[in-house]
């Protein structure tokens, strides 16, 4: 139906980027890296966060913001921090411009050099920890439990719309404690919650585990990380949390007196959710016709298209619908009339087939006279006729069932997509042939992982935690193995 959306099958990575742009979600900027969220694909954003918030205030955190800049100096004070980050850095050298002697414009004034150069966070742990280092003397002011919504950059050579720009939109928290079995609880809580959310609002299935060292965040003692199944069988990280030992506390000189007037330095989490969740939803549920979003994030969860003739005809439709809008408004269910005579009805039905609405009534002249409506789910495509009295019903159960049947299905591919494995050759055609996660032994060294990596593109996306330990042999070097781990190719 004229949409021209390349077909998943011919060309995955291209059916993703036409499908962002024709959904109107964003679009590459002026820019390198950058993207523009357009108002769609923001207010989708705006759900996710509004729901995260949500979670993260109903285990105690609270919402602060800090600079968007950060001394240069702080972010050596922690070795692997700055090691791991060095290499995609924006910094800020100048504070002032000046017109151009020849008149071609503006130029960097050289007499405006800043004294210390300033980096645009690529995350925030330095200058949030040289903030706590004051605002944490004792166990009394223990935990602190924060968290900011800000954007971050980190200079990425090879972007792609969502899934990794130079500039992207997150939230970050970070937590200080005064035991370590606390600061891991807290960052196996986050990583719970960020599985809740990606299962039970995004739809999206997702494997709980831990990131081998070569993956590990810079600075980080242990990763936990949720891991997402893509419908061309390439996983994505969709969230991190991490357990930063004291290594924050030590570089920052962040300690506390304990009850017993010892004094201790400090532990510490953080943890990570970005504008990347967008497109886990877009390349997890949506097929050749456009988006298919999950009612709980969808910005608007019902259209109503009225098909007419004539003033007349719309008239009498729209005093018909006026009820039934208000009433599915009262019930919080979000609802469009799109009563505007500037688009036909296919039209509109081709566009919000493409934006993913969940749920599509239309009502013409018949209907008016039967008293029914023609209602459409996006997820299945299948349409039906349901009497008014019906209809709100109908709508409500819908939403619940579209939600559950896009996981259900979501899940059920990343089921059939992990396969285990005992050879490197099948590993190898498996990657080649079928993709997903492949489960194996591994002898816990960065060298095999390494020289894996380098042979197949596949990484180890995470050691599962919910895997029990099992005796066999790595599969690339055949040395002893107490446990499958997951690789995969990745975003
Ligand atoms: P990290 O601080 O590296 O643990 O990342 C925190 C979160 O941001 C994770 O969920 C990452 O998947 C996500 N993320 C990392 N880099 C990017 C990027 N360039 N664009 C979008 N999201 C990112």
């Amino acid at each position: 139906m004229g949409k021209n959306l390349t077909k998943r099958s011919e060309d995955y990575s291209r059916w993703y980027n036409e499908l962002v742009i024709k959904a109107d979600l964003a679009e590459n900027s002026g820019v390198r890296g950058c993207m523009v969220i357009k108002p769609y694909g923001y207010a989708i954003w705006e759900k996710m966060q509004a729901e995260l918030d949500r979670m993260f205030k109903e285990t105690g955190h609270q919402n602060a913001y800090f600079p968007l800049f950060i001394p240069k100096s702080y972010l050596s004070r922690e070795a692997d921090h700055v090691e791991g980050f060095a290499k995609e850095c924006a910094v800020v050298t100048h504070y002032r411009l000046k017109n151009a002697e020849d008149g071609s414009g503006v130029v960097v004034d050289p007499e405006a050099k800043l004294e210390e150069e300033l980096i645009v966070r690529p995350t925030s742990e330095t200058i949030i920890w040289d903030t706590y280092r004051k605002w944490i003397q004792s166990y009394r002011d223990l935990p602190v439990l924060v968290n900011q919504w800000a954007n971050v950059v980190r200079w990425e050579m090879r972007t792609r719309l969502f899934l990794r720009t130079a500039e992207f939109l997150w939230q970050e928290g970070h937590t200080a404690h005064a035991t370590k079995e606390e600061a891991i609880a807290e960052a196996e809580q986050m990583m719970e919650i960020y599985a809740d959310f990606a299962e039970n609002f995004m739809g999206v299935p997702v494997i709980k585990g831990v990131k081998s060292e070569s993956e590990r965040f810079a600075g980080a003692v242990e990763t936990y990380c949720i891991e997402a199944l893509m419908q061309d069988g390439k996983a994505l990280q969709a969230g991190t949390s991490h357990f930063l030992g004291q290594n924050f506390a030590k570089a920052f000189d962040v300690k506390f007196a304990g009850k017993d007037g010892q004094q201790e330095y400090v532990w510490a989490t953080s943890w990570g959710v970005s504008t990347r969740l967008m497109g886990a939803l877009i390349m997890t549920h949506s097929d050749d016709n456009g988006l298919v979003l999950p009612p709980k994030l969808a910005p608007i969860q019902v259209v109503i298209v009225p098909i007419y003739k004539g003033e007349d005809q719309l008239e009498a439709i729209s005093a018909h619908v006026e009820p039934l809008v208000k009433t599915l408004r009262s019930k919080g269910v979000s609802v469009k009339y799109d009563n505007r005579d500037t688009h036909k009805p296919g039209w509109k039905f081709n566009e919000y087939e493409l934006k993913g609405v969940p749920v599509r009534l239309a009502i013409g002249p018949r209907d008016l006279e039967n008293g029914t409506y023609e209602v459409a789910r996006r997820d299945t495509l299948e349409k039906e006729s349901v009497k008014g009295e019906d209809v709100v019903d109908r709508i409500t159960f819908l939403l619940n069932e579209i939600q559950d049947n896009i996981y259900r299905k979501a899940l059920n591919y990343r089921e059939a997509h992990i396969t285990k494995v005992d050879s490197f050759e099948t590993f190898k055609d498996l990657l080649e042939s079928k993709g997903g996660f492949l489960s194996a032994h591994w002898d816990g060294t960065s060298e095999t992982e390494e020289a894996i990596k380098e042979q197949t593109k596949a990484t180890i996306r995470c050691i599962p935690l919910d895997a029990g330990e099992e005796e066999g042999r790595c599969i690339y070097s055949g040395k002893p193995s107490k446990r499958r781990v997951l690789f995969a190719k990745a975003y």
